[in-house]
């Protein structure tokens, strides 16, 4: 699916949501459901959020890159898929990466939403380490390496020497 296409959908499905929310709960419920007080956004959701957003952080120690965060959804995944600095061939795994890492959060935020409960940091990064290996493997982009490199040597694994 285009990713243009995607982030369309992911900001009408959260708007939707949004809308939902406020007509069924709280006044309140203008507000991040992370309880950091910030106005609920897409971007501050998925990239800004102490509570949803940080996962970015491990993602990026993971991967042993240092990354800006940019202010719109659509430039992150631009930037990120197409990492400055390696080679193209690595901007498929990127992608991966990427939307894997938006569904983690967003799926992080309909449990809290829905059964009050969330993960650790931690607990998210293995998830976005098992389900990108899980993607890839389905995509046939893993056949040289296995779920143990992967998670340990990403870009080793994408062909980078470190
Ligand atoms: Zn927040």
């Amino acid at each position: 699916m285009n990713p243009l296409r995607i982030i369309k959908n992911l900001a009408l499905v959260f708007k939707k949501n949004k809308n939902c929310r406020r007509r069924a709960l709280h006044p309140d419920d203008i507000y991040c459901i992370g309880s950091c007080g910030v106005l609920e956004s897409t971007c501050h959701l998925l990239f800004r959020c102490a509570v949803f957003g940080s996962v970015w952080h491990r993602v990026y120690q993971w991967l042993g890159i240092s990354f800006i965060s940019p202010d719109s959804v659509l430039d992150h995944l631009h930037q990120f898929g197409h990492m400055a600095g390696l080679p193209c061939y690595t901007h498929s795994f990127f992608k991966v990466i990427w939307h894997v890492c938006v569904w983690t959060v967003w799926k992080e935020k309909n449990n809290k939403i829905f059964k009050d409960k969330v993960e650790d940091l931690a607990q998210l990064l293995d998830k976005v380490k098992f389900v990108s290996f899980s993607w890839l493997k389905a995509n046939r982009l893993t056949s040289t390496f296995n779920y143990n490199d992967w998670w340990r040597h990403p870009l080793i694994c994408m062909g980078v020497m470190e």
